[in-house]
């Protein structure tokens, strides 16, 4: 690791969680804190597959693990090719759809994407399939509203 497209990753995390319309919106406050038992990490494929397991991440996928989310960097360097957004959109999708599941939110229901058209939901997995929704890196009025609720408990563990 360590090339140009890796090198900003902290800010472009940090600008992503601080944002007004992120997960900010829901009520969550970004703080660093080197104690932190919650970390967000950019690592390469075999990394990403030894910190997302027992999920299978296969050298591709970013997963959230527990406290653990792990964003594969091949896919934060190029995107994937279902993407029809541009580069920084698809960073901001996911920081945003990773710590999404940190704080308990999951995918939706299928069809995870409600009509072709609309934004994505955040928590959609956009990566792999759009199905004719407009690429989306922010959560959605009612995704906020969920997270708002605290239904769910922070950092899940592995649900199979
Ligand atoms: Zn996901």
């Amino acid at each position: 690791m360590g090339d140009a497209a890796t090198a900003e990753f902290a800010d472009v995390v940090r600008a992503t969680l601080a944002d007004p319309r992120g997960w900010a919106g829901a009520g969550f406050r970004m703080a660093e804190d080197a104690t932190a038992g919650l970390v967000v990490v950019l690592a390469e494929g075999d990394e990403v597959d030894r910190l997302c397991f027992p999920y299978r991440t296969g050298g591709r996928f970013s997963c959230q693990n527990g406290p653990v989310v792990a964003i594969n960097a091949d896919r934060w360097r190029v995107a994937t090719a279902q993407w029809t957004g541009d580069l920084a959109t698809y960073r901001q999708m996911l920081v945003n759809h990773e710590v999404g599941h940190l704080l308990g939110q999951h995918h939706p229901p299928d069809p995870q994407c409600p009509a072709p058209g609309r934004p994505a939901p955040v928590m959609a997995q956009q990566s792999t399939e759009l199905d004719g929704c407009l690429p989306n890196p922010w959560p959605l009025p009612d995704e906020l509203a969920a997270a708002a609720r605290h239904e769910e408990p922070l950092a899940p563990p592995y649900q199979p």
